[in-house]
């Protein structure tokens, strides 16, 4: 039987650790499938860690890692991709909306032979008609960008060994799991879920937060909006030859030409354009300064259950 691994970020999720610890480990020891719980505490301002140290007490299947600080979702999965040792590694919510029992039918698919099962949401759950609208557009964009369906993705999925140390050895220092995890093929089979409603606590996404992440996404995905920039400065440039010939052609008939509004209102929309440009440009820019820095994904400060390290860094 291989071994699976349950990788949980938490953050802020006190109420939640003891339950999703217990609900998962029953489940998985029920059904006799070999697991261990890796429990990534995202720099929590809450007693998350303590509550991770009880669960990990009671069960030495459970283990903990610490953060130095918040490093964000994606940042924590891959820390728990890294201390996976299991056959095949399931990333699963800490707030209970993925429901667990999903974990067991991913297991079969993989035991059938499948490298990547895929957990597709079967509704969006309770969001506003605006949410909706907007994870609309930024999926059907990602979507185009990474040639896969991306519109009802999400992070809860289960991957192969192989496809994890693939992974795991992509340079590239932001990551975006859900379109990663699809973009390195391997066979794929998905499993519908219906999203529940959060047991405890709270969203973590604000509405800045999600716009955030959808530029980075984005950008990290495609690089159209430059396209779309260079395609604006054609449209632009052939106006312009246009308005020339016609100004020409009115000075040629004798008339002057008239529509200074006209003047400052065309330098104001070019003006903003080439901004706006200068903008998106400057924001690969960054993205490529940030990766250049080299920095690490994530630092462990402390960890449960767990030898290897009192310290450790990410790559
Ligand atoms: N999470 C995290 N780091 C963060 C934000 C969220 O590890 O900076 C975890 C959180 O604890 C939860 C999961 O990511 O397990 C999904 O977060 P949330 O439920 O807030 O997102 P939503 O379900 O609203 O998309
Ligand atoms: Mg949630």
């Amino acid at each position: 039987m291989g071994k699976l691994s349950v990788i949980i970020p938490s953050y802020n999720e006190d109420k939640m650790i003891c339950n999703i610890s217990s609900v998962v480990s029953s489940l998985l020891s029920d059904e006799n499938i070999p697991y261990e719980i890796i429990f990534i505490n995202d720099g929590s301002k809450d007693n998350t860690w303590e509550e991770i140290g009880k669960a990990c007490d009671k069960n030495p299947n459970i283990k903990g890692f610490n953060f130095s600080r918040n490093f964000g979702k994606e940042a924590a999965i891959f820390a728990g991709l890294t201390y996976a040792v299991g056959d095949c590694c399931a990333v699963i919510d800490c707030d209970l909306q993925h429901p667990p029992e999903v974990l067991v039918k991913m297991y079969q698919k993989w035991k059938e032979g499948y490298e990547v099962v895929e957990g597709v949401k079967a509704s969006r759950g309770k969001e506003s008609f605006l949410h909706k609208f907007a994870a609309k557009s930024f999926y059907s964009i990602i979507s185009s960008a990474t040639k896969i369906d991306m519109s009802k993705a999400s992070d809860f999925k289960l991957l192969d060994r192989k496809a994890v140390d693939i992974l795991r050895s992509m340079p590239e220092k932001h990551i975006f799991f859900r379109a990663l995890s699809s973009w390195v093929g391997f066979k794929t089979t998905s499993i519908e879920f219906d999203v529940q409603e959060r047991e405890a606590g709270d969203s973590k996404w604000s509405t800045i937060s999600l716009i955030k992440y959808a530029i980075t996404n984005i950008t990290s995905f495609s690089t159209a909006p430059m396209q779309i920039v260079t395609f604006t400065g054609i449209i632009f440039g052939l106006f312009s030859i246009i308005l020339g010939i016609h100004s020409i052609y009115i000075n040629f008939i004798g008339k002057s030409s008239e529509g200074f509004t006209t003047v400052i209102l065309l330098l104001l929309i070019i003006g903003s354009i080439i901004m706006l440009s200068l903008g998106i440009i400057g924001y690969y820019i960054s993205k490529i300064y940030e990766e250049t820095q080299n920095r690490p994904r994530f630092i462990v400060s402390e960890c449960e259950n767990y030898d290897e390290l009192a310290y450790k860094k990410g790559t």
